[in-house]
């Protein structure tokens, strides 16, 4: 098989969502935006509605029409970008709700749909999605489902601007009835006060920190090609990157920048025949690696470069971004199995 394998670990989904949602004695939602973290909306909003969650949050309206066919009526399906001109007939349809980002969302949303439900996104400092403090009034919050806002710095835990933002966000939503909500995973992790009364963990989910505890859900095992050996000066790949000081054996590697491995990570990652590592030596090209396994006895028929092995994280260190750009770039040739 000239593809990779995608495994997706739904037990290790669910169990990531249940710690999480005991951290909190509020309802802990789950954000399945951009396709699910790239790991496929659908199967995974189900197996986390099986384990019990009543609400989901997607960025925009187009990815409210897969999850509601799969869902079914009744868990609820809020939209970050609001009520954008054209969304008006499949929120409609959908019975999705959307988070008002401005005084024009909220015109809008009262123009068009006056007795659909909606949720207010309020800014408290992030300058990102949400209406401002000085457009702000308690009053527009009559009838919402939730008021939310989003943490800019909840991954360092010692950042001043979690506890302004927390501090702006308890004077904004002062008194109201409206149920609040101002964690994602790193505001979960910071504990009660940034709890209210629903979080919204997305990363943690998919085993990605913040969350230090959360188990792979991502496998991608690449199938080998071919292998041969090079002697000393022979050169590998794209641009002569690597020469070889010595003979090396080098395996051709099923897997390339289109497949979401991105070619920061040429040079730089690595590869695992079980639990031994192998180096990728040279650039990333389209469709191919290639990965130094010299030191292996015999060459398994692929090897693996998320799992247990290698987070999300560890991969993205090596080019230099997080993990949640590696999941989210995963490509759609691999073959994907769910368990
Ligand atoms: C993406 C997003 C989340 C989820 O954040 P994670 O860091 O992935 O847990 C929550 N709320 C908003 C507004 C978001 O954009």
């Amino acid at each position: 098989m000239g593809t990779g394998t995608l495994h997706i670990d739904l037990n290790a989904l669910v169990d990531n969502w249940q710690v999480l949602d005991r951290q909190s004695a509020t309802e802990t939602g789950a954000v399945v935006k951009a396709d699910g973290y790239g790991l496929g909306a659908g199967r995974v909003a189900k197996a986390l509605a099986g384990a019990g969650v009543r609400t989901f949050f997607v960025a925009a309206v187009e990815e409210a029409t897969a999850l509601r066919a799969t869902l079914g009526q009744d868990p609820v399906i809020y939209v970050f970008s609001g009520h954008m001109d054209g969304d008006t007939q499949t929120l409609s349809d959908l019975g999705a709700v959307p988070l008002l980002n401005s005084p024009e969302q909220v015109s809008r949303h009262q123009a068009r749909l006056p007795d659909h439900p909606f949720g207010l996104q309020i800014d408290t400092g992030m300058n990102r999605l949400g209406i401002e403090t000085y457009d702000w009034s308690p009053e527009m919050s009559q009838d919402a489902s939730l008021v939310m806002s989003h943490l800019a710095c909840a991954d360092e835990p010692d950042h001043q601007g979690n506890k302004d933002q927390l501090k702006a966000f308890l004077d904004m939503t002062a008194g109201l009835l409206a149920p609040r909500s101002l964690a994602a995973t790193g505001g979960i992790l910071l504990g009660p006060e940034y709890h209210f009364d629903m979080t919204r963990p997305g990363i943690g989910l998919f085993g990605g920190l913040p969350f230090e505890g959360a188990k792979a859900v991502a496998r991608l095992d690449l199938p080998v090609i071919q292998t041969r050996t090079v002697k000393a000066g022979e050169a590998v790949g794209y641009a002569k990157a690597f020469i070889a000081d010595k003979p090396h054996t080098i395996a051709t590697v099923a897997g390339g920048y289109a497949d979401g491995l991105i070619r920061a990570l040429s040079g730089n990652a690595t590869l695992y025949a079980g639990e031994t590592p192998c180096p990728l030596i040279g650039r990333v090209s389209m469709d191919l690696i290639t990965v130094d396994v010299t030191h292996l006895d015999t060459v398994p028929d692929h090897l693996t470069i998320l799992g247990p092995q290698q987070s999300v994280d560890t991969l993205a260190d090596a080019a230099g971004t997080i993990g949640y750009e590696i999941l989210t770039s995963l490509g759609h040739r691999y073959k994907r199995s769910y368990s």
